[in-house]
């Protein structure tokens, strides 16, 4: 009885070893408990941030920097500098892309333990690295854009000059001047054939 006693201790004590306390946890690399709601690193959707400038004018220890991009429109991308950040979550407030925020605190990463405050400091930073396919993108879609908005203030200003000479010849008691059709090269009959 004594003996077997001892072996269920035994098993007992060897399986409590097994299991990893919460002590024994590298927080560095590890985190005890990750609620829905963890703010870690940040993580930064560049394909949706509208660069509108709002995360970093809200906050409050200047932990935000943009960085600047080559296009006329989302001009700036946030990055982050995570030894001065305060982990308010401030800027995933006030980020007004939807349905997704495109800012979030919800990088698993842990090991700002280390290192100090003034050591490997550019390891502290959330970094967007845009690739130049993108940026390309991006410029064609503008130029693009650019070229449509300028045909259409062409047709615009058309419109307008040939309705400013529809009153003015209305004014002077003049037909109104019939719309020349663009010649498409048929041959008009309409008015019989001479000679
Ligand atoms: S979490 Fe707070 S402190 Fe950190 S970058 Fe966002 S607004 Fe700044
Ligand atoms: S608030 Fe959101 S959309 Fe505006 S610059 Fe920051 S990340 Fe981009």
């Amino acid at each position: 009885m004594l003996l077997i006693d001892i072996v269920k201790k035994m098993v007992r004590v060897s399986k409590a070893l097994m299991v990893k306390s919460p002590a024994q946890v590298d927080v560095r690399y590890e985190a005890m408990h990750h609620p829905a709601r963890y703010r870690g690193e940040h993580t930064v959707d560049y394909e949706t941030c509208i660069g509108c400038d709002a995360c970093n004018k809200i906050c409050p220890v200047h932990a935000i920097t943009m960085k600047h991009l080559p296009l006329k429109k989302q001009n700036i991308v946030p990055e982050v500098n995570l030894s001065v950040c305060i982990f308010c979550g401030l800027c995933e407030d006030a980020c007004p892309t939807k349905p997704e925020k495109s800012i979030v605190l919800s990088g698993g990463r842990y090991d700002m333990l280390s290192g100090g405050w003034h050591e490997e400091q550019n390891d502290f930073w959330v970094n967007v690295d845009i690739p130049q396919s993108y940026i390309d993108s991006r410029l064609e879609a503008e130029d693009a854009a650019r070229v449509k908005k300028e045909m259409a203030a062409k047709k615009r200003a058309a419109q307008a000059a040939a309705k400013a000479e529809a009153a003015k010849r209305a004014e002077a008691g003049e037909e109104p001047k019939k719309e020349q059709k663009p010649f498409d090269g048929t041959p008009d009959f309409s008015k019989g054939v001479e000679g």
